[in-house]
């Protein structure tokens, strides 16, 4: 029998099925960072988190190491949160603009987080076994959002991920920032955005205009 998100969320919080990210992940929440050597870091894989009745699914890469892995919540604590929180804030989806930890009464409408790795890997990499280990959580995921249209991939990885995970093989769908497709057959339609990392922003490659151009797209294909 499927089961519920929170039932979801136990399972994916107890998961130990990669090796090197089990070690990686624990090795940094012992370590920590300087800034934070005061904080009890997470130290788990990071379910999803947001609002089950949500027609959005965002689907990112993979915790950061002194992010989600220390604050336990998707994009929480580190600079691609602090973009996206903003952005989605701006666009309705978020109540309010900072997520720094799990308890700051955040909370999200008609939008749910998750990702293709829900452990924090070396170097941001995990490698595609890893991957392919994860991607039934998402799966599950995506199952249980039962009014699911669409979904904003942001990155190239959780780009083709999202595709394998929906059966979508054709070689038309090409990753680039803002490409939109509706592969039909039921299937939720897909929303390709640049991540939105430090790399990324700081460099100019993804602008506040860029990224809030995604979220207006989102709101005029949703029903
Ligand atoms: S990456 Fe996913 S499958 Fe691997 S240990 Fe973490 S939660 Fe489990």
């Amino acid at each position: 029998m499927d089961q519920t998100l929170p039932e979801l969320e136990e399972t994916i919080t107890a998961c130990r099925r990669c090796p090197r990210l089990v070690l990686w992940r624990e090795q940094v929440a012992r370590e920590k960072r300087r800034a934070y050597r005061d904080q009890e870091y997470w130290g788990k894989p990071v379910p999803g988190f947001g609002d089950p009745l949500a027609r959005l699914l965002i689907v990112g890469l993979a915790p950061g190491a002194h992010g989600s892995n220390r604050t336990g919540r998707m994009f929480t604590g580190d600079a691609s949160g602090d973009f996206l929180y903003p952005a989605l804030y701006r666009a309705g989806f978020a109540s309010q603009p900072q997520a720094s930890h799990r308890a700051d009464s955040l909370t999200l409408h008609d939008c749910f987080i998750s990702a293709v790795g829900r452990c924090a890997p070396p170097n941001n990499k995990p490698t595609r076994d890893e991957i392919a280990n994860c991607l039934p959580y998402l799966k599950q995921e995506m199952n249980l959002l039962s009014n699911l249209q669409g979904i904003v991939t942001l990155g190239s990885v959780a780009f083709n991920e999202t595709l394998t995970l929906l059966g979508v093989k054709s070689t038309s769908y090409t990753f680039g920032h803002g490409l939109f497709y509706e592969p039909g057959s039921g299937l939720p339609w897909l929303l390709a955005s640049y991540h939105p990392s430090r790399q990324n922003t700081q460099t100019g490659r993804l602008t506040t205009d860029m990224f809030d151009s995604i979220w207006k797209t989102v709101q005029e294909k949703l029903q």
